[in-house]
């Protein structure tokens, strides 16, 4: 096998072809960019094909539900819940149900340095960590394997990501007897940022204010929770004023304004879709203030697709946590864009990665303020 894609835009870097190769031949790593990306050594390939037949993206099957989901409006009731989550708290509700029937939760946390990793959770204290989007492409690693390995000791298991993270999971799963205890929920995705630019930035951050950071928070809700002020409000601190937390809006900005360091997939995204692959989608309810203005609430609203008959399980049993009511789709589908149509890149994308390449970091913050 000489590749497990033919070009970028073909690989969204779930992870799945490393965690099924049997003979150890595929390790992840990162190209230019800061993306990871399958490489075979060819020496300890045996052409088994099993990596392009599970790849989401590639393979004839993409693992999609195929009914229309029903769509629900919600929000946590305790308040605690919502400050510390970046929507409407639905994902504290359903992972908190998996915890209570000794389940496993696995979903994106970072490390002590803030890369951002998926992790495995069996306490509300590791789940907690979980909480919050992290804008950044979480590094996968053997957490496939992990969740297989859970669900063969009889665990119940959750997994939460991204769409194609989802399509990875059901992929690598698809041949398996095990599935009744897993439970996949994933987000509306606008797109994923490459963990080099957020290493650049996080390095600024530590050399413009001194010392380690020791504190990051995307989306902290310090300007409320709204479409027009979700994307502002990223905090740090550094060593030097730990408790003080201070402000930046340089990294949302290269994110969704530039929009130039998202991973080339993304522009062709298979999963913007009303289809999922996954049990449950969790995301913010836009919108919600025109529709239904009571629902709207400062501290933030979820919305929640339940795509099929184990989510719809998963969805009752949590509801005792939520407030929740359902919706008519439109609103939704009115509203995200990612549910029908992928990010699309700025026509001068590599120009940007050519900046970036020749001048450095700093040179392309100051280009494209
Ligand atoms: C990159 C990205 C893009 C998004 N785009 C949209 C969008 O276009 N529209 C929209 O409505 N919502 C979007 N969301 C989802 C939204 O920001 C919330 O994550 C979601 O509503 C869950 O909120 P909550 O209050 O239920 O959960 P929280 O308690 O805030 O939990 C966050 C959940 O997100 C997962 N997560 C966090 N960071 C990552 C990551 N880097 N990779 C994979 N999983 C992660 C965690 O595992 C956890 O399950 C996006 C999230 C991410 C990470």
């Amino acid at each position: 096998m000489n590749s497990v894609y033919l070009k970028k835009e073909d690989c969204c870097g779930c992870s799945a072809c490393y965690n099924v190769c049997a003979k150890q031949a595929i390790t992840m790593k990162p190209d230019e960019e800061g993306f990871l990306y399958p490489e075979i050594d060819q020496g300890n390939c045996v052409d088994c094909g099993k990596c392009t037949d599970i790849c989401p993206l590639t393979s004839k099957g993409n693992y999609k539900e195929t009914g229309i989901p029903r769509f629900y409006v919600a929000r946590h009731k305790a308040e605690e819940v919502l400050r510390q989550s970046t929507s409407g708290g639905a994902f504290t509700a359903i992972s908190n149900l998996i915890l209570r029937q000794n389940g496993v939760i696995y979903g994106a946390d970072y490390d002590e340095d803030f890369h951002v990793l998926h992790q495995r959770a069996e306490t509300a204290g590791q789940r907690d960590r979980m909480r919050i989007s992290k804008y950044v492409q979480s590094d996968m690693r053997d957490i496939f394997t992990q969740i297989k390995a859970d669900l063969q000791e009889g665990r119940k298991v959750l997994f939460t990501g991204t769409p194609c993270q989802a399509a990875g999971l059901r992929g690598f799963m698809a041949k398996s007897r095990l599935t009744d205890r897993l439970y996949i929920c994933d987000l509306i995705c606008h797109s994923i940022p490459s963990p080099l630019i957020w290493e650049e930035y996080k390095r600024l951050l530590e050399r413009e204010n001194g010392g380690k950071l020791v504190n990051v928070q995307f989306r902290s809700k310090k300007h409320g929770w709204s479409r027009a002020n979700s994307n502002k409000g990223f905090l740090f601190s550094t060593e030097r004023n730990p408790d003080i937390l201070q402000e930046d809006d340089r990294f949302y900005h290269l994110f969704f304004t530039v929009g130039a360091i998202t991973r080339p997939s993304c522009s062709q995204c298979r999963f913007t879709d009303i289809h999922r692959a996954s049990d449950l989608t969790i995301a913010d309810y836009w919108g919600i203030e025109k529709y239904s203005p009571d629902w709207f609430d400062p501290l933030g609203v979820s919305v929640i697709l339940v795509n099929s008959p184990k989510g719809a399980d998963l969805f009752d049993q949590c509801r005792q946590e939520l407030l929740a009511e359902e919706r008519p789709k439109e609103e939704s589908l009115n509203e995200q864009r990612r549910l029908s149509e992928s990010s699309q890149f700025p026509k001068n994308r590599s120009l940007f990665w050519e900046d970036y390449r020749h001048f450095g970091f700093e040179y392309v913050i100051r280009k494209t303020e």
